[in-house]
């Protein structure tokens, strides 16, 4: 049964993705290893990322989304470090064989590796046993050329620029949204959180809102920009956990601080939505900063790049927004018109603070 279902749901959909990917994929699905050789002189990037059932998606998600974001948030982590993808494993745990399930998260799946050419090549099919959650890991591989740096956490420098791509917190706004109509807003927002949060969900236009939900159910991992960094940017993360926790990682193991600009946070929605300048009270403003620094499964990029390279970068085709700046020091600090610099380090989600089951 097994094989069989590996057979239907994996090997026969991606396997013109395989073919067309075969100079990397020397072996795929089907033997006892996957192999892949990377281009000649190009390092081997390799990142790995589990996703359980009622922890990052709902057992109510669409499959399709599901398979998506799987593989989404691994190719983020590629996109972090200026990798392109040559292919990636699919370790699979299941309470159940449900066929319609598998053949909506396999369908997602491939639409994301279609886009970005990253074939499936091998992975693992195992019963869950008594547990009811499905658990599911993705190991995607990656390559760059040898004279790319690798984008470390560590490479920040003082005076550099603080980027961001897209608009960080769209899909925190999703999920708020998300749990909101599941009554459950409370799984997402601390308690002080939650008026001023439904304050603001009241009053977001349409248009912002199926924006969110898109981006919480169907993100779209930066490779291509990442590609466009190469040589100007110095640090790269992803946000995956929040902008204020992930830019924390930047300042933390290059031993400076970052310093955004609140204004400058706040434009990237007023830019992007110009019907919020007169929906929006100062308040809903602030809490759609907070919003922004909390984040959480944006898979946004933010990086720091020497201000040398300022017009290069604004003109990329993708969306950047130059938001602050590495300074000496420690931690992320947001500076805010007429105020002291306020600290907000350390306010993204983590796992085991927030899950309340
Ligand atoms: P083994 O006994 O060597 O562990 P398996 O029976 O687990 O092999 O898997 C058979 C083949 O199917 C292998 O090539 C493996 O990589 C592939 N495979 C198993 N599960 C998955 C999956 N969820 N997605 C993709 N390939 C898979
Ligand atoms: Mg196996």
């Amino acid at each position: 049964m097994e094989f069989d279902l590996i057979h239907r749901h994996f090997k026969i959909p991606f396997a013109a993705l395989v073919d067309s990917g075969s100079e990397s994929v020397l072996a795929g699905i089907g033997d006892d290893c996957a192999a892949l050789r990377p281009a000649e002189n190009h390092g081997l990037y390799i990142s790995t990322d589990t996703l359980v059932e009622d922890v990052h998606f709902f057992k109510d998600d669409s499959p399709n989304s599901v398979g998506w974001k799987a593989l989404a948030s691994n190719l983020s982590d590629l996109a972090a470090c200026g990798a392109s993808p040559i292919g990636f494993t699919l370790n699979l745990s299941l309470p159940k064989v449900d066929e319609s399930w598998l053949a909506g998260f396999s369908a997602g799946m491939l639409e994301l590796a279609t886009q970005f050419r990253c074939p499936l090549v091998g992975g693992d099919t195992t019963s869950a046993g008594a547990n009811k959650a499905i658990t599911l890991s993705i190991t995607v591989f990656g390559q760059a050329p040898l004279s790319h740096l690798g984008f470390h956490r560590a490479a920040a420098q003082a005076g550099d620029e603080v980027w961001v791509s897209g608009v960080p917190g769209l899909a925190r706004l999703g999920l708020m949204l998300e749990y909101q109509s599941r009554g459950q807003l409370g799984r997402c927002c601390t308690t002080e959180q939650i008026k001023p949060v439904l304050d603001l969900l009241s009053v977001l236009p349409h248009a912002l809102k199926s924006g969110a939900l898109n981006a919480l159910r169907k993100p779209i991992p930066r490779l291509a920009l990442s590609q466009q960094l190469h040589h100007k940017a110095n640090a790269c993360v992803d946000l995956s956990d929040g902008l204020s926790g992930d830019l924390a990682h930047i300042a933390v193991a290059s031993g400076l601080s970052a310093v955004l600009d609140g204004n400058k946070l706040k434009n990237i929605w007023l830019d992007n939505w110009p019907e919020l300048a007169s929906a929006l009270s100062t308040d809903h403003l602030d809490t759609l900063l907070g919003t922004t620094l909390q984040g959480g499964d944006d898979f946004e990029l933010c990086w720091t790049a020497p201000a040398i390279h300022h017009d290069a970068i604004q003109s990329l085709e993708s969306p950047t927004h130059c938001i602050g700046q590495i300074q000496a020091g420690e931690g992320v600090w947001l500076s805010a018109q007429d105020q002291a610099h306020q600290r907000v380090s350390g306010r993204s989600y983590n796992h085991f603070a927030e899950y309340n089951p």
